[in-house]
């Protein structure tokens, strides 16, 4: 079997254009939509993101601002500038950029942000909500994956989900997100790689999910025949962008599979997009 490649760009695209037709809509009720991205200490690859962040937000009608803190900043402090963006009414989404710098509780940051502006669902409240099964401001990329699934318009019911990576962002709530579709779903990472164990998950797998971070850790000769392959990770391989499964193999046996790049970046990008619009009209029912 040859597989469908899944166009993320394209289910970027029309999830770009109902942003853009909501924004105009927030726009003439009066609400501007704004986002804030914190950053603490200087990151050369988060620069070319927060670059691109702001070409994104800009074409979809989203005030994009860089708040660029100094990397000596306390963590006491840091929240503070959190909490001075929560209570400015004129901000209604705000990211927090990865890695913090040392000695900073991610997590304590991320719980300070205000549930109704927390665009990146990281406040574990946000996080619950995926939890009891009615994801709102849920982790962007995770999101993606559900949306691409989706758009295969194959059916989760009674299916074998395999996701490898069990991240805060990825991995768990994507397995949450399918269950909730009475998929059965296995979480794998590394101890099931290092008790020999992830041939055989990956093997049953009708839809697999990938966010490792590691070029070709999934041989395509895995892959069961028909299955979905949605790989979420992203390596740099020499001068080329490569995914976490093995491409050109793994197409011969799955029935979809996403490219990489041009399969989840793109479609977490607009979702990211789409949090922002979620988070002003959240906040303005409230
Ligand atoms: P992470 O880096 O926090 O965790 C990696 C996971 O992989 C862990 O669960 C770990 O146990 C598991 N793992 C490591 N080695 C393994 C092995 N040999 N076999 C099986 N499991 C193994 O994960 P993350 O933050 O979700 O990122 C994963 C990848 O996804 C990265 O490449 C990242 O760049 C990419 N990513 C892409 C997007 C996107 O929008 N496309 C968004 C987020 C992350």
């Amino acid at each position: 079997m040859d597989a469908k490649l899944i166009d993320g760009r394209a289910i970027a695209d029309s999830i770009k254009e109902e942003v853009i037709r909501e924004a105009a809509i927030l726009s003439q009720e009066g609400i501007n939509l704004r986002l804030v991205a914190v950053q603490a200490g200087e990151n050369p690859a988060s620069a070319v993101y927060v670059k691109q962040q702001k070409k994104n937000c800009e074409k979809a009608g989203i005030s994009y601002e860089l708040k660029s803190i100094s990397a000596d900043i306390t963590e006491a402090c840091l929240l503070e500038e959190i909490e001075k963006l929560n209570s400015d009414s004129t901000v209604t989404g705000i990211i927090l950029q990865m890695p913090l710098p040392e000695g900073i509780d991610a997590r304590k940051v991320q719980a300070a942000i205000s549930v109704a502006k927390d665009v990146e669902g990281v406040n574990p409240s946000n996080m619950g909500w995926v939890i009891y099964g009615r994801p709102f401001l849920a982790p962007c990329t995770a999101l993606a994956v559900k949306e691409i699934i989706d758009a295969t318009g194959v059916h989760l019911y009674g299916k074998e989900v395999v996701i490898v990576g069990h991240s805060d962002i990825v991995g768990k709530p994507v397995a949450l997100l399918l269950l909730d579709k009475f998929a059965t779903v296995s979480v794998c990472h590394i101890g099931t790689s290092e008790a020999g164990m992830l041939e055989e998950h990956v093997r049953r797998a009708d839809i697999l999910v990938v966010a490792v971070g590691r070029a070709n850790v999934i041989p395509g000769e895995w892959v069961k025949e028909g299955a979905v392959v949605v790989d979420v990770g992203i390596n740099r391989v020499g001068d080329k962008i490569a995914g976490d499964v093995e491409f050109d193999s793994a197409s011969k046996k799955a029935s979809f599979i996403t490219p990489v790049p041009g399969g989840v970046g793109p479609v977490t990008t607009a979702i990211l997009l789409r949090n922002v619009v979620k988070a002003a009209k959240w906040t303005k029912n409230r």
